[in-house]
């Protein structure tokens, strides 16, 4: 059985990577924080020093980071994954980053000889927590072959979506409707409340037609119209996705003025000081600049 190390153990990477110990994967972990590392050596778990030790402890490496630059400095930097790791081993990166850096990280490992696999993740934190994440998954198919155990033990779905790179541009894609989606349901609810209309009975109604979504229907009915508002998937997150989308959007020439607007929205927020909240909180923000109540389910 391949030797599993996990680096980036936070909201996402933590209950991944407990998925994968509970699973009986011998795991190597490591995070910069502490505290997720402890956990995970209480649920069974190697705790090592360094990314470097991870490297050297095993045949395949899980990234789950936060943005681009800590992906550069974890798998290309001089004490990082790549510079520690063998050949005939293998990456897979599922963090959200910018898709130039995934070439650039599968060109490298490619150079030494190593399997590289893009792997972002679908669906919500909470879903990481049961098992039943969503896989967008780049890479050959032999690689494929050798992570799917490994999806299998953090998922309920996944897919193969072509060679490395391609996961990670279905993920951007994905995270356009997923994110945009926040901004004009804020909008749409504070409207709704200032009409005078029923919280209960807008969201019957726009659950029932076309104008439904699974932001509103699924993740805001849990979250924040329950007044919960701890992420979950950050303000701060949401902001990188949209800015990582506009600009792999203009350097193909597609130009995304909704994107870019909805991006101004989460830049509104985290000026606010609401960066580290669960992004589904958009509502109480814009609702908070409105100066009406912030709408919530009883
Ligand atoms: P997070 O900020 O909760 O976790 C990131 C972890 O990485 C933290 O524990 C941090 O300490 C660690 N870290 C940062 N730099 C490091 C370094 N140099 N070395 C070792 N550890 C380091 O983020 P998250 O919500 O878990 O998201 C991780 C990735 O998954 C992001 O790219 C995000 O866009 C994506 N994602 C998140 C969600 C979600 O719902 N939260 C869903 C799908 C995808």
């Amino acid at each position: 059985m391949d030797r599993i190390g996990f680096i980036g153990l936070g909201n996402m990477g933590r209950p991944m990577a407990s998925n994968l110990v509970r699973k009986g994967f011998p795991l190597a972990v490591f995070d910069v924080n502490p505290a997720p590392v402890r956990q995970l050596e209480q649920s069974g778990a190697r705790a090592v020093v360094d990314c470097r030790a991870v490297a050297r402890d095993s045949d395949i490496v899980i990234t789950m980071l936060p943005n681009s630059a800590s992906v550069e400095e974890v798998l290309l930097g001089s004490g990082g994954v790549l510079a520690h790791l063998r050949a005939g081993c293998g990456i897979m990166d599922m963090s959200t980053i910018d898709p130039m850096l995934t070439d650039r990280v599968a060109a490298a490992a490619a150079g030494q000889g190593i399997a590289f696999v893009d792997a972002p993740v679908g669906r919500l934190a909470s879903h990481a927590e049961r098992g039943e994440s969503l896989f967008m998954v780049g890479a050959t198919g032999e690689a494929f072959a050798r992570v799917r155990p490994l999806l299998e033990a953090m998922g309920t779905t996944i897919h193969h979506c072509g060679g490395a790179g391609t996961g990670i541009r279905t993920k951007l894609v994905n995270n356009y409707l997923a994110i945009v989606s926040c901004a004009f349901n804020a909008e749409a609810l504070a409207l709704s409340q200032q009409f005078g209309l029923s919280l209960e009975k807008t969201l019957d109604v726009v659950h029932g037609t076309t104008a439904t979504n699974g932001q509103l229907k699924i993740a805001w009915a849990a979250k924040v119209l329950k007044g919960d508002t701890a992420p979950g998937f950050t303000i701060d997150l949401a902001h990188k996705d949209l800015t990582l989308i506009v600009d792999a959007a203009n350097a193909v020439k597609v130009p995304m003025p909704i994107g870019a607007a909805a991006r101004e929205s989460f830049s509104a927020a985290r000026i606010q000081g609401q960066g580290t909240k669960d992004f589904s909180a958009m509502v109480d923000v814009l609702c908070d600049f409105a100066h009406i109540a912030r709408p919530r389910l009883p």
